[in-house]
């Protein structure tokens, strides 16, 4: 699903400039739920960025299902983000105006699906991560563990072939994050191909694979005993 091989990022401010990403290679095989571990300022959420589409490598080569992603005009880049990826923030990033259902059925709306199956698949998703009596809350009314279960399902309507997760626990106290990591779990148990990036060890060991990254290499890229989270809470 994603290859990468020998990327490079730097980042340039005036005179000075900070080699950031100094060589990263993977693979990632669909299905896979594996995690991006490392301490604060490893390169983490450039790579995932870049991973994303949010940002580009100066050099190395990404293979995204099989599209090579570099050079595309910014239309073509917004097409395959839109129909490839799923983002999940550790600050949610809700519409704070919007209801929990409008929330997830805006990636649709931008599909061009039509309101009433929009409705639907919105009402499908925030059933799945529990929030069926929520929907017409607004985020302002929900726990942070809610609102990032909001999140989750808005990234999951459009049906993406990754889900990109940067410090999803990041904003939340251990048993929520446990909880929210749970539901990343079963979410990969049917099949999802997911990226987790998070500096705790432990949010890390509820994934199946964990790739370390330090100082803008990786260091460690290990298949783990997958810990569940029924085991904590
Ligand atoms: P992590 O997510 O692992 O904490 P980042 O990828 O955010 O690490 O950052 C890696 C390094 O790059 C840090 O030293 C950070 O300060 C720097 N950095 C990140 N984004 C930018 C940017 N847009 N401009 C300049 N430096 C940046
Ligand atoms: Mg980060």
């Amino acid at each position: 699903m994603i290859q990468i091989k020998d990327l490079h990022k730097s980042y340039h401010m005036g005179s000075n400039s900070l080699h950031v990403l100094k060589g990263i290679n993977f693979n990632v095989k669909e299905g896979e739920l594996v995690s991006i571990m490392g301490s604060s300022g490893s390169g983490k959420s450039t790579l995932l960025n870049i991973l994303g589409m949010l940002d580009e490598a100066d050099t190395g080569e990404y293979i995204l299902d099989n599209v090579p992603i570099k050079n595309l005009n910014e239309k073509i880049a917004a097409k395959y983000r839109n129909e490839f990826l799923g983002f999940i923030f550790q600050s949610f990033n809700l519409i704070n105006y919007k209801s929990a259902l409008d929330n997830v059925s805006m990636p649709l709306y931008y599909k061009g699906i039509k309101r009433k199956e929009r409705t639907e698949k919105a009402m499908h998703y925030l059933q799945k991560v529990g929030l069926a009596e929520w929907s017409h809350h607004l985020p302002s009314e929900l726990s942070g563990g809610q609102k990032q279960r909001v999140a989750i399902a808005r990234a999951l309507a459009s049906d993406p072939k990754v889900l990109l997760a940067d410090e999803p626990t990041g904003a939340l106290d251990t048993k929520t994050s446990y909880e929210v990591m749970e539901l990343i779990q079963g979410i990969n148990d049917e099949g999802k191909t997911i990226l987790v990036v998070t500096h705790e060890d432990d949010i890390a060991h509820m994934t199946k694979r964990i790739v370390n990254l330090k100082d803008g290499i990786i260091i460690d890229d290990s298949k783990v005993e997958q810990v569940r989270a029924s085991l904590h809470v």
